[in-house]
């Protein structure tokens, strides 16, 4: 059959039978996106607060994040990192001035970023300090994505059973809950870095304490582990701050990011402080793909955007939203910061989920809660128009 003919449903059924069934996909063939508002096959229209999670930090096909994809794409597409580029050297100039890190090592993924962010702790670690300095305390309903060694720093059981065995030298313990476990946990087993999300995303949307965060950041401090924030879904803007940890005053040793961070190309950063910026060296590391320079180039024009002006904006937006949702019928409570919300309503998530995306607003869930995470800039008339329809489904 010809494609342009092609129904929705035939379009799910080849899906089905071509694609591995990992996914749970909304019933939306996706076919184009202007700014926040997503169209299917059939012309349908929808004001999108999900943002390919989080990515298309300025919407979609925004015309200065294409204007500078396209003008990278007249000039190279690829050249691994066996030669300089320019975009690559720019960008990872601009994110080292603006967080005040040393270095940067690019991939293509928040996984990778975080892989890459556990190997400089480890080396680091091992290095200084000793061999049996392995271990890697992450958080209960933390998720640092899906390889095996990011499934195991991952702290949901139900994400390993089986995948046995993961990547060893893990361990997970409660957050908002003071230091005592990694006190514990460093007598046992030596602890190399602590890794930390500030708002949990895939965990339920839940920020973490302030005095935990600053208490983790101490502790790290005294022994000489490395704070590792995974900046991937928080990251670039997302929190009304250009990361998140910014909110809290600390400086981690090592920062992952990816998600927002190429508005929708796939870009992963691993930003290294000052105490571990020399610690990868010659073939310690490596990417074929990592710091392309037309990904490279869409986060420049992403990452220079994000502003005091911008970062206003997120809260003001954040602020609107909270204020909607405050007291409204069926929603129980708002979690997160900036423009990642998480909304526990009394009708189950999923049913939310279906009923918005019927009168044309496609939301996320994380857990049990029903997740935003729209463009940062989402004009204000169409978070307006979005927050309305999600009330009437929760209310009803
Ligand atoms: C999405 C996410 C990841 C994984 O990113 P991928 O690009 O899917 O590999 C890791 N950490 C956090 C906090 C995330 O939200």
């Amino acid at each position: 059959m010809e494609e342009k003919m092609m129904t929705a449903e035939q379009w799910k059924e080849l899906d089905k039978q071509y694609i591995a069934g990992t996914y749970a996909r909304f019933p939306i063939i996706a076919e184009k996106g202007e700014g926040a508002v997503l169209t299917d096959i059939d012309g349908k229209q929808y004001i999108d607060l999900g943002a390919g999670i989080g990515v298309t930090a300025f919407g979609y096909l925004d015309p200065e994040w294409k204007k500078a994809v396209l003008d990278q794409l007249d000039k190279i597409q690829h050249t691994s990192n066996l030669y300089y580029t320019q975009p690559c050297i720019t960008l990872a100039k601009m994110l080292c001035e603006r967080t005040g890190m040393s270095k940067v090592f690019f991939s293509n993924s928040g996984a990778e970023a975080n892989e890459c962010a556990i190997k400089a702790a480890r080396k680091y670690a091992v290095q200084k300090k000793g061999a049996e300095y392995t271990t890697i305390i992450t958080l209960k309903e933390s998720f640092h994505g899906r390889t095996l060694t990011t499934l195991a720093a991952t702290g949901q059981d139900h994400y390993h059973e089986l995948y046995q065995p993961l990547t060893p030298g893990f361990a997970s313990i409660t957050p908002n809950a003071g230091t005592d476990e990694l006190d514990a946990l460093h007598e046992k087993t030596p602890v190399a870095a602590v890794m930390i999300e500030c708002v949990q995303g895939e965990g339920g949307v839940l920020p973490l304490e302030p005095d935990f965060i600053r208490a983790v950041s101490a502790w790290c401090k005294k022994t000489d582990a490395c704070l590792v924030v995974d900046e991937v879904q928080t990251g670039n803007g997302r929190t009304g701050k250009l990361y998140a940890y910014m909110n809290y005053g600390i400086e981690p040793d090592i920062v992952s990011t990816a998600k927002g961070l190429a508005g929708g190309l796939p870009l992963g950063a691993t930003m290294l402080g000052e105490k571990v910026e020399n610690v990868l060296g010659f073939g310690d590391h490596g990417s074929t793909f990592g710091g392309n320079p037309v990904c490279c180039a869409a986060a420049l024009s992403i990452l220079s955007r994000i502003d005091g002006e911008l970062l206003d904006g997120v809260k003001r937006k954040s602020d609107f939203l909270r204020t909607a949702f405050r007291n409204a019928k069926g929603i129980e409570s708002v979690s997160g910061m900036g423009l990642l919300l998480g909304l526990k309503t009394e009708k189950p998530a999923f049913e939310v989920l279906a009923a918005c995306r019927d009168r044309g607003v496609l939301c996320l869930s994380a857990k049990d809660k029903v997740r935003l995470a729209p463009a940062l800039n989402i004009p204000d008339e169409l978070l307006a128009r979005a927050a309305d329809v999600i009330k009437a489904v929760c209310a009803e």
